[in-house]
């Protein structure tokens, strides 16, 4: 077993615990055309282990665009911020919803900071926002 071997019974825990959502851009793996995977919240180039409390459910774009990094820059202070930890910080804390739903706005530090760093705005994510809106299937 390789350190990076997750069990398919691990799997489906991270899965149902994120009711099949991305938990940085809230899409559903249901109705997305990108690949989830589990992704290592710390990761584990700087030593994050295979355990629950390091483990998300993502979309390949948010795993993409966040990387091996744990900080990013606020866009607003300039600052480096830690990103959102779906295992340490509470979503509804750090982002809220544009009033069409089509926009994730960040509300703190890190909050900004993963808007941008995660690009939590792409335009594929927002049109399938849009959309889904429109069928009353979000927000989530
Ligand atoms: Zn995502």
């Amino acid at each position: 077993m390789s350190s990076s071997y997750i069990s398919e019974a691990l799997r489906q825990i991270i899965i149902a615990r994120a009711q099949n959502r991305c938990e940085y851009c809230k899409c559903s793996a249901d109705v997305t055309t990108e690949m989830f995977s589990v992704e290592h919240t710390y990761p584990r180039s700087l030593g994050g282990g295979n355990t629950l409390d390091n483990l998300a459910w993502s979309c390949l774009g948010c795993n993409s665009f966040k990387g091996a990094r744990i900080k990013a820059i606020d866009p607003l202070t300039q600052q480096l911020a830690p990103i959102f930890n779906p295992r340490q910080h509470n979503w509804e804390e750090h982002f809220s919803w544009s009033a069409d739903y089509c926009e994730i706005i960040g509300q703190t530090p890190t909050g900004r900071a993963s808007v941008q760093a995660l690009k939590l705005n792409r335009k594929g994510v927002m049109n399938l926002r849009r959309l889904l809106a429109q069928v009353g299937e979000h927000p989530p």
